[in-house]
């Protein structure tokens, strides 16, 4: 359904003209650095990483929120990044954002109606009536209340989750068949991320959504995803699945995020990987292998030669120089 090749994002750093004269170039943040993959119909890709690690840049070049360097993203064979405006404006209802700050995603003054609304209003979908009858309907499907008072309620007046269902019947009006969900239930205190998390699923299920799943916390993709990218300073580091990579992982800085998550076992012994310092800034990316500087495993070669992706098996790849041999 999705195939992004080679996609690139830079973005120039602001300084003076003055000290862009005297140091004679120009600076840039290398927010994403050549990365392809792609997402089968009905699959839910996890893009895991810390902050700063490209993911959240990535998902919105992905929807051409933003335009990238250079690369290409594909969706169901069309070219996204090469469509005119109108060609695009078009496509978004296929293609949808739910944003992971509900407060800031609701525009305060407008009533919960009149937002999930929007979005059919503006790519002219049915008639008064059917508008409105299609609100209803999916503000049950988020197990929100399909009332007229809540209707006219604004986000204000609503609890955390109840916002990020808005956000996300706001999203799925349209009947979106790709849906890029960027740390949709981070924000959210743990009883209620769980309930979200079962809603997505649900959802996934009667609409036959494929997600784009973006997170900081790799515990997450377990109920979610089919398949996960783990991302380090703009450059996909290692794919597979949950359990290949939870049991077993290739990479030394997945090892090291995997050794983070809090294990509720005690008697489950996890080999304890902390890197040296801390992640490096994106505008001067570190030679050879990005991760060198922190990784306990780096060879000499490490520091100049960049590592290529190695096929693992069928459905895993790593981009290391300790599987290149
Ligand atoms: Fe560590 Fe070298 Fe592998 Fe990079 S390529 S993760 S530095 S061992």
């Amino acid at each position: 359904m999705l195939e992004v090749k080679n996609l690139v994002k830079h973005f120039p750093v602001r300084e003076s003209f003055v000290k862009t004269l005297l140091t004679g170039k120009k600076k840039f943040v290398h927010a994403v650095n050549n990365i392809s993959f792609n997402i089968k119909e009905g699959q839910t890709l996890g893009l895991v990483g810390e902050s700063g690690s490209g993911k959240t840049t990535t998902g919105r070049l992905v929807l051409r929120l933003i335009e990238p360097t250079s690369g290409s993203v594909v969706y169901r064979k069309k070219d996204i990044t090469a469509l005119d405006r109108e060609s695009l404006r078009k496509l978004r209802k296929e293609i949808q954002i739910i944003f992971q700050d509900p407060l800031a995603a609701l525009n305060p003054y407008m009533k919960v109606g009149d937002a999930v609304r929007h979005p059919l209003d503006i790519h002219g979908i049915g008639n008064k009536k059917e508008r409105h009858d299609m609100v209803l309907d999916m503000l049950s499907r988020v197990n929100l209340e399909p009332t007229s008072d809540f209707f006219k309620r604004y986000p204000r007046e609503l609890s955390g989750g109840q916002r990020q269902r808005v956000v996300i019947a706001r999203a799925l009006i349209t009947r979106p068949k790709f849906v890029v969900a960027d740390e949709a239930v981070a924000m959210l205190d743990v009883s209620v991320r769980s309930q979200l998390l079962d809603l997505m699923l649900k959802l996934k299920e009667e609409f036959n959504l494929t997600y784009l799943f973006i997170t900081h916390d790799l515990a997450t993709t377990k109920y979610i995803c089919d398949k996960i990218a783990v991302m380090y300073l703009g450059t996909i580091v290692e794919t597979g699945s949950f359990e290949e990579i939870y049991k077993e992982p290739a990479h030394p800085y997945t090892k090291a995020l995997i050794s983070a998550v809090p294990e509720p076992d005690p008697d489950l012994k996890k080999e304890k990987l902390i890197p040296k310092g801390e992640v490096p800034n994106a505008v001067e990316l570190p030679s050879g292998c990005f991760f060198h500087p922190r990784c306990p495993y780096m060879m000499d070669k490490c520091k100049t030669e960049e590592p290529p992706e190695i096929k693992l098996s069928e459905t895993r790849t790593v981009k290391c120089h300790l599987f290149n041999r």
